[in-house]
């Protein structure tokens, strides 16, 4: 029985809006409650679609984060989410105890926060998908939360998306993520070597085989995805030792590492478009050559310009940009 004041976190319908019917595969429902396969999923509502990650921002990793609910499906033995959200009152509403695996929570409504959230949002960056759940974990494969959640941000320019997933099915978002390359950098997960992959699924029952995220790796890098590596946990007895992990670097660095931050360019040409015509320069932006870097309020890019309407040779300019409080970036000057 619910109490009053616990209701509002679990939804009784069991239904999700729009999701993709590709990914449905409800065995069994129940008032707030549903089945996928043998893994119960609860469903429950966030208030915040997009929202600030000062422990990521300290990282240089991402400035805001996305979660798509607050219990993993993935089950890993070792995950610390249950600690950091014990406290949530959706625990208490689905009746489970955050430290128990074999279910999961999330908010089946979680896109339409976040598409509100990316659009209100003045001030814009890099998004982590996600940081306490995984948004292809089953239960979130159910509502299609991956994918609908990378729509929602990646709709509104100025937004760049770091997914780390460690389910494969990230895989059927990869025409997705090709669309916007340029804008999405994308890891799973890597645990342990090959050679320990038994071992592995005792630890993260539901999560995609090792040698599953290894091939959604290569397959990323093949259609020229941004890919990064994320060794993690590496635990002893699993991933610890000097070879496992050389192993493992190997992999990665053989995927394509990719270092440089993705960031959105379109904001920058605008500013570069107003501020030639503002300046009467005569000159029309042809190709980036490097960045837009950017560095807390300001930023640079550097581009090659040629006549605005008869082309011709082209002359390099670096500019220089600064972040209005509305979020907005204007280039202050070039050389
Ligand atoms: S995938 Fe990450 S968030 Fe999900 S259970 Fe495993 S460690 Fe926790």
């Amino acid at each position: 029985m619910l109490k009053k004041g616990h209701q509002q976190w679990l939804r009784r319908d069991g239904q999700a809006n729009g999701v993709a019917a590709r990914s449905r595969t409800i065995a069994r429902q129940k008032m707030g409650c549903v089945f996928m396969k043998s893994l119960p999923v609860h469903q429950m509502s966030l208030s915040e679609g997009l929202r600030r990650t000062p422990e990521f921002e300290k990282k240089g990793l991402a400035q805001f984060s996305v979660n798509v609910g607050v219990k993993c499906g993935h089950g890993c033995t070792y995950c610390s989410s249950g600690s950091l959200l014990r406290c949530h009152p959706a625990f208490k509403a689905a009746g489970e105890s955050p430290f128990r695996h074999g279910y999961c929570i999330v908010d089946p409504d979680i896109p339409d926060k976040v598409a509100r959230d990316a659009a209100r949002r003045r001030s814009r960056g890099m998004v982590q998908l996600c940081t306490t759940v995984d948004a292809w974990c089953p239960g979130a494969q159910q509502y299609d939360l991956g994918r609908r959640c990378l729509e929602a941000i990646l709709r509104e320019p100025g937004w760049t998306v770091r997914i780390l997933t460690k389910n494969a099915a990230v895989v059927r978002d990869f025409d997705l993520l090709e669309q916007h390359r340029d804008r999405v950098l994308l890891a799973l997960s890597l645990t342990a070597p090959m050679g320990n992959e038994e071992l592995a699924r005792v630890i993260e029952p539901h999560v995609s085989p090792i040698s599953e995220r290894m091939a959604a790796m290569r397959q990323a890098h093949k259609l020229g995805l941004r890919v990064y590596g994320m060794l993690c946990p590496l635990l002893p007895g699993v991933a610890a030792g000097a070879e496992e992990i050389e192993e493992l670097v190997a992999f990665v660095k053989d995927c394509g590492e990719s270092a440089a931050p993705v960031v959105d360019s379109q904001p920058f040409e605008a500013a570069v478009a107003r501020y030639l015509d503002q300046n009467n320069r005569g000159v029309a932006l042809k190709d980036i050559k490097a960045g837009p870097t950017i560095e807390g309020q300001t930023a640079t890019l550097t581009a090659s310009l040629h006549h605005a309407t008869m082309g011709g040779p082209a002359v390099t300019w670096t500019f220089r940009f600064e972040q209005d409080a509305d979020g907005t970036w204007k280039a202050v000057s070039h050389k």
